[in-house]
């Protein structure tokens, strides 16, 4: 505690030097005498209030300058300091005459006689408006980042250059199950399966000493650990800072689980649509077969025949074998008919299941399984769907095997074209049909290729099957619609085919 004793007059003119070097640099001193209660202030001082004049005014009236808010703890400190408990250090602030607020730093010390009686309480008042502005900017941009932590979709956490969590996102307590305060002071290594786990320390050591980047600013996936101890895919970008001479990284986090169960359920649909492809390019071979086998089956039926009866008029002793024989050639020869259209048959019959399905979901994932790498190839896609002619009673995979195909085939005549355009549209036909249609800007048909497009084998391409278009048009019409196709007048194809509409209700 400062305690002043009766100085020398010499050392009176030192401390007047002295206090007028500290009033140049803006520091205003003031003394309270406590007896009289009055505060004498010097002109630096009375600025900083924008005081009235003269050297000295009445603690109550200097109380009164100080803004309502501040002044009851501004009063309790000087009483405490006048009390002898402690220094005297306290910030506030002022209304000044111009209305203008002003932040002060008042500071002093008590001054005994030689009995040991405070007598006065001396000091300085420092202007700290640039302070309490830092302060106060530091605060905004405290509160902002507190609301981007708030509202980040992606997790974001703040670690030191040894690990330790410094930041902890709302996002991130969502996603990985801590609270901020509970996650901060950790190693994010907790959040981490094993290996990763007990690596990361020497992650970030190797970084430090190598300044070699692994995934810093480059991202990638890698597995994350919740408190309750499941993990989960999640995509990870770093980025790095440096404040106060120490490095920190922030870490975006992607919770990639429904991505997967995304790809998971496109993987199953494709595996579903080989399947049904399959099975259907089998039924479509199975019919073609019988088609042409029939023929020669019908042809040895027939030369069995006439040779049994030429045999009629034999008397060869084996006649009646070779009789027999013939009828059972005759029989076998109808039975391969039989099992070849047997077999179409129950191919083509397949495993049809009709339900009511939405045009917009069966086109959106058959585009998913069809058109992967669409955009690569620069083709632009637009679905326009009408939302009033949505519903459709179909068997999902097969409707997707159809589009699946057209989408191909749009694809591959599109390969040399400029302009690369895929559109899907649907629209109500009629009360009960709903008719979509497939068009793109590629190479249209020739004339020689319109009535051959939808017969089995038919193909333009090297390594065509030419099965595509012929089973959907067994598919289109085993639901009972119809497919088509035609040259679009500006180029491309145009392929339409109908189902019928499902009511909202059914
Ligand atoms: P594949 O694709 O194996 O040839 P498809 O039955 O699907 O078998 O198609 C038969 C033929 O129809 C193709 O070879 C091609 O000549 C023609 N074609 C199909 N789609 C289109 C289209 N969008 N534009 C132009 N030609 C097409």
């Amino acid at each position: 505690m400062t305690s002043i004793v009766q100085s020398s007059p010499d050392a009176a003119t030192g401390h007047e030097h002295y206090r007028l070097r500290i009033e140049g640099l803006g520091v205003g001193t003031w003394d309270l005498d406590l007896a009289t209660r009055e505060l004498e202030w010097s002109d630096t001082a009375r600025g900083l209030f924008a005081g009235p004049a003269g050297p000295a005014i009445a603690y109550e009236y200097f109380l009164s300058l100080i803004e309502p808010r501040d002044r009851e703890r501004t009063e309790q400190a000087i009483s405490r300091a006048i009390a002898g408990s402690s220094g005297l250090d306290v910030s506030f602030k002022v209304v000044g005459a111009t209305g203008r607020s002003q932040w002060i730093r008042a500071r002093a010390g008590l001054i005994r006689d030689e009995a040991g009686t405070p007598r006065h309480l001396s000091g300085i008042f420092l202007d700290i408006g640039e302070e309490k502005q830092l302060e106060e900017t530091l605060r905004t941009r405290e509160s902002h980042l507190r609301s981007i932590l708030d509202t980040v979709p992606d997790a974001m956490i703040v670690i030191d250059g040894y690990g330790v969590i410094q930041l902890f996102s709302s996002a991130a307590e969502r996603l990985f199950g801590y609270a901020e305060q509970e996650a901060i002071g950790r190693n994010v290594s907790e959040l981490m399966p094993e290996p990763d786990r007990t690596r990361h320390d020497h992650y970030i050591a190797r970084y430090r000493s190598t300044n070699e980047r692994h995934i810093i600013g480059i991202g990638r996936i890698v597995t994350g650990k919740r408190r309750d101890g499941t993990t989960f895919p999640m995509h990870l970008s770093i980025g790095e800072m440096q404040s106060g001479g120490e490095p920190y990284f922030t870490g975006f986090v992607r919770d990639l689980t429904e991505h997967q169960q995304t790809q998971a359920r496109l993987q199953e649909l494709q595996s579903e649509l080989v399947h049904v492809s399959r099975l259907s390019a089998m039924g479509e071979m199975a019919s073609a077969l019988a088609h042409e086998l029939n023929q020669p089956l019908a042809a040895i039926s027939n030369y069995m025949k006439g040779s049994r009866r030429l045999l009629a008029g034999s008397s060869d002793p084996n006649t009646a074998k070779i009789e027999n024989a013939m009828d059972r050639a005759a029989e076998q020869a109808l039975r391969a008919g039989q099992i070849i259209r047997r077999l179409r048959d129950f191919v083509s019959r397949g495993e049809s299941e009709k339900r009511v399905e939405s045009l917009a979901k069966l086109i959106e994932e058959a585009g998913a399984l069809g058109l992967a790498g669409a955009r690569d190839q620069n083709v632009q896609l637009r679905f326009n769907l009408d939302p009033n002619a949505d519903l459709v009673l179909a068997d999902r995979v097969q409707i997707q095997q159809v589009l699946v195909n057209l989408f191909r085939n749009a694809l591959e005549a599109m390969a040399q074209s400029p302009r690369r355009e895929l559109i899907a549209t649907n629209a109500k036909v009629g009360d009960d049909m709903i008719e979509i249609a497939v068009s793109d800007t590629g190479t249209g048909f020739q004339d020689d290729v319109m009535p051959n497009l939808f017969q089995t084998f038919f193909t333009t391409k090297e390594t065509g099957m030419g099965v595509g278009l012929s089973i959907s048009r067994s598919i289109i019409e085993a639901h009972g619609g119809r497919m088509w196709a035609e040259n679009n007048a500006a180029g491309g194809a145009t392929f339409r085919f109908t189902l019928p509409a499902a009511s909202n209700e059914s």
